[in-house]
């Protein structure tokens, strides 16, 4: 059975139980925009305390602002939100790899004809790796204060936080 199949199984039971969801609003109740690393170990509803309906959970491979930043700008304008929280975790994979080898990799990997015609957007594409958490955590903030698109009401309402893989433990540093 494929995982698909699987999902397609286990969700019978869930909307068995569906209930009052049904009635949520679109917009995030607490109007808060979480982005967050796509790593699997992560679930920001259980360890931030969220139910359905209560936020935005931006998710990609880091965390990273600079591409979790078309969503913002939607939670913002369209959604309502005006604070953002950014977490960045222990033993990230973005940690891991550099820019270069990934492309690398990545032509390895395409078809052999297609191979040239590719490689200039490759050698383009910054997959935002990092090599220092607090680091990343910082410039990312750093990034959305930053950031001309972003409403300014909400410049003092963004903060960066580490999330331990290890302990379950958030910890602010920006
Ligand atoms: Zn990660």
């Amino acid at each position: 059975m494929s995982v698909a199949a699987e999902f397609a199984k286990a969700n019978e039971g869930y909307v068995k139980s569906f209930g009052e969801k049904a009635s949520l609003a679109l917009p995030p109740a607490r109007k808060v925009a979480i982005i967050t690393c796509m790593d699997a170990r992560i679930d920001p509803a259980a360890s931030l305390g969220l139910k359905e309906g209560d936020a935005h959970v931006i998710r990609n491979a880091g965390g990273r602002a600079q591409e979790a930043l078309r969503s913002v700008i939607i939670s913002q304008q369209l959604l309502g939100t005006r604070e953002i929280v950014l977490f960045h975790h222990t033993d990230c994979g973005m940690l891991t790899f550099n820019d270069d080898g990934l492309r690398t990799k990545l032509k390895e990997s395409v078809k052999a004809d297609v191979r040239n015609a590719v490689t200039p957007a490759v050698d383009q594409l910054s997959f935002l790796p990092f090599s220092n958490l607090e680091q990343s955590i910082k410039e990312d903030v750093a990034y959305l204060k930053a950031s001309p698109l972003l409403l300014e009401e909400t410049k003092t309402k963004i903060t960066g936080w580490v999330y331990d893989v290890y302990s379950g433990k958030v910890t602010q540093v920006a």
